[in-house]
């Protein structure tokens, strides 16, 4: 019997292994599985070279527990080793054996799995003891290697007679669940799924007199040939979505895939699927799976592909990325940035192909599409430059029209005095349906924007496409939308208009966190005689704000809802409103009016006198007689505000306007609506 010390240099690397070189526990399955795929194929290699000649026989690879003896075994019938080999792959830590394989048989290893360095320690991860009995595929006698974990092993011969290699595991008392059925199957599920060789765990169960019992027949855990291995020639759309099902067994099927395959400048293959996702982003990311040579690496993507691809499904198979390397890391790796640059590419191109070849399909899909494509416009300029050509533009009526079939179609009305063209959208049909059916009879067409990022859209829209303005279609009365000509003056005197404020504004609901802002227009008689309209950069900031992004919007956040209350001065009812305050109200106000004046015009005087003076050259009692007049004019006000409300009180005709208007924005709500429909009866008596 050999004896001798594993050749690593410090003293004891084992418990650096267990804790510290995986930080997940269970890959040692996929290391210890992974080197018994890489034996198999490497016999399979040698006799297809002629290298080998013997009998191939049965070469799956089989996991198995004993839950008497506390082991868990991986068994395989490949190369095997010869002491010579042990001393060299296994005594001497790191030193990976299958780089030196991958040297000699560079073009005709069959898929070494074999990356990953320290695979075979990670058993000690959870072993107390880890046992080698193995039989190399030459003469050499076969070999038993055990080691406690201490820097010391024995290696002795012994009477193995089938070729390959058993791999026996004495489990630790604190790792007891990796000798659990459900446990080891739940790992090979997951890492060895779609290994190149069978992989059987125990035997096909099945329910007979309501037991389960085994069968004779193995429980193969993994499809050795997966369709991203697979030329897409070869593949029909059903084996796509097969596919796509044994991925994920729970989804839906996909819009579509896209089938990626590349050998220089580095190895990648991989399937990746639109799925049908409706509106949140953040719950659907780390669905694509990453793979080496078909063992299974992580589905965290994230610095591999570019943050919008997260939301694809699929696989992507490529030796080329660094696996055991920190995130940050692989980020700047050039490879990997090939690799997430040629992903995007082959992206827009598989968009672009369908929607050149079959724009009905594309049309169809668009709404599921859609999340993507915007999402990419706004993360990857490249993927904007791609994407301009093919992504679409929605409106009101559901038709669908790329940037440049839009553009032609509005140019002609909907362009302003200063020659930008106005992008009119709304963000919820119902809400601002009269808004809409008003912009519609105008003439002009309305886009429907209400994607969940669709204010960041319309900002990099704006941004990329000089004289553009998206304008959302309730931000102002129809005939301000788009401003053609300078709109027509308000003819009323200021006397009347603070009238009408006070009048209006004693009449809006108050709420909090919402505030509205009394103005006139002078539209014409069809138009509303109010219209609530809410401004379009104030609106903007609030909804970036909700959607986060940068944080000095948290501000906007913050501030109330502004409406502005349009008064349509042209309108006949306002012109009553006018009339009935001037007949009841102007001998009452006249004297605070008058009053009001006189203050006003005494405050001027002292304002002159004191131009030109510093703040410490005016007398106390000047400043003194200032804050007095400021306050008999606020009381003032005040009381002809009072009058102007007892007027409004009285007459319910102002009350039912505003109720209209705010009816025709969803404003209406809960008693206000009740007591607007009870008005509405009175009124009609
Ligand atoms: P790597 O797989 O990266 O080479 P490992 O530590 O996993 O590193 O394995 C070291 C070496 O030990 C392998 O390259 C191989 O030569 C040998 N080896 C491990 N497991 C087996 C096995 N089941 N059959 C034959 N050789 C093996
Ligand atoms: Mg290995």
């Amino acid at each position: 019997m050999a004896k001798g010390n594993i050749g690593v240099t410090t003293d004891n690397i084992f418990p650096v292994i267990k804790k510290f070189l995986y930080s997940d526990h269970e890959i040692f399955l996929r290391e210890l599985v992974s080197n018994a795929v890489d034996a198999t194929q490497k016999l399979k290699t040698l006799a297809s070279v002629g290298d080998y000649k013997g009998e191939m026989g049965d070469l799956k690879v089989s996991v198995s527990i004993d839950t008497k003896k506390k082991t868990l075994t991986i068994s395989d019938r490949g190369v095997g080793m010869t002491a010579d080999e042990i001393d060299k792959y296994i005594n001497q830590i790191a030193f990976s054996g299958a780089t030196e394989f991958l040297d000699k048989y560079k073009n005709d290893a069959n898929a070494i799995i074999g990356h990953f360095g320290l695979g075979f320690y990670s058993a000690f991860m959870v072993s107390k003891q880890v046992e080698i009995f193995t039989k190399s595929y030459t003469d050499a006698p076969a070999q038993h290697w055990s080691c406690d974990g201490s820097p010391e092993y024995t290696l002795e011969e012994c009477n193995k007679t089938d070729r390959g290699t058993d791999i026996v595991l004495h489990i630790d008392d604190e790792d007891k669940e990796f000798l659990e059925e459900a446990r080891i199957n739940t790992m090979l599920t997951k890492y060895c799924k779609f290994l190149p060789v069978p992989i059987a765990f125990g035997k096909k169960k099945e329910w007979k007199d309501g037991k389960e019992v085994e069968t004779a027949e193995d429980n193969i855990i993994n499809n050795t040939e997966p369709a991203w291995t697979k030329k897409p020639a070869d593949l029909k759309d059903e084996d796509y979505d097969k596919f796509y099902h044994e991925l994920y067994p729970y989804g839906e099927n996909p819009l579509f895939h896209i089938h990626l395959n590349v050998d220089f400048p580095f190895n990648l293959t991989g399937i990746l699927y639109f799925p049908r996702i409706k509106n949140n982003i953040d719950l659907q990311r780390n669905k694509i799976q990453l793979y080496c040579n078909q063992v299974f690496v992580t589905d965290s993507v994230e610095g591999i592909v570019p943050d919008f691809l997260t939301l694809l499904h699929g696989v992507i198979d490529s030796p080329d990325i660094p696996l055991n390397v920190s995130r940050s890391y692989l980020q700047s790796d050039q490879n990997v940035k090939k690799i997430s640059a040629h992903i995007t590419k082959k992206v827009a191109d598989r968009l672009q192909e369908i929607f050149k070849t079959d724009r009905a399909q594309f049309e169809e899909k668009w709404d599921a599409l859609r999340i993507f494509i915007v999402y990419g416009m706004l993360t990857d300029d490249k993927f904007y430059d791609r994407a301009k050509d093919f992504a679409l533009l929605k409106n009101v009526d559901g038709k669908l029209f790329t940037f440049n079939e839009y553009n032609d179609l509005i140019k002609t009305e909907q362009t302003d005095k200063d020659g930008n063209l106005i992008y009119l959208y709304a963000n919820n049909v119902d809400e601002q349906h009269a808004y809409i059916e008003s912009a519609k009879a105008k003439g002009y067409d309305v886009l429907l924007m209400d994607g969940q990022l669709d204010t960041h859209w319309i900002s990099q829209l704006e941004q990329k496409n000089e004289k553009s303005r998206y304008v959302r279609v309730d931000s102002d009365v129809v005939e301000k939308l788009i401003v053609k000509a300078d709109a027509a003056k308000v003819t009323l005197t200021d006397e009347q208009q603070n009238a009408l404020i006070d009048i209006f504004q004693s009449q809006l609901p108050k709420a909090d966190k919402t505030e509205f802002l009394v103005k006139m227009e002078q539209l014409s008689a069809t138009d509303q005689p109010i219209i609530i309209t809410q401004n379009e950069f104030m609106r903007r900031m609030k909804d970036m704000a909700a959607t986060g992004g940068n944080p000095m919007m948290g501000f906007y956040g913050e501030m109330p809802d502004s409406y502005n209350v349009v008064l349509n001065t042209a309108h006949p009812l306002v012109e009553n409103v006018l009339q009935a305050e001037e007949t009841s109200c102007a001998d009452k106000v006249a004297p605070f009016i008058t009053e009001i004046a006189d203050l006003e015009k005494r405050r001027n005087d002292i304002k002159d006198g004191q131009k030109g003076k510093k703040d410490e050259e005016i007398p106390q009692a000047e400043k003194d007689e200032i804050e007095n007049i400021d306050k008999q004019v606020g009381e003032l006000r005040n009381k002809k505000k009072e009058v102007y409300t007892k007027f409004a009180v009285g007459q319910n005709k102002i009350k039912q306007m505003i109720d209209l208007a705010l009816l025709a924005n969803n404003m209406l709500k809960g008693k206000d609506l009740a007591d607007f429909v009870k008005r509405s009866v009175d009124l009609l008596k």
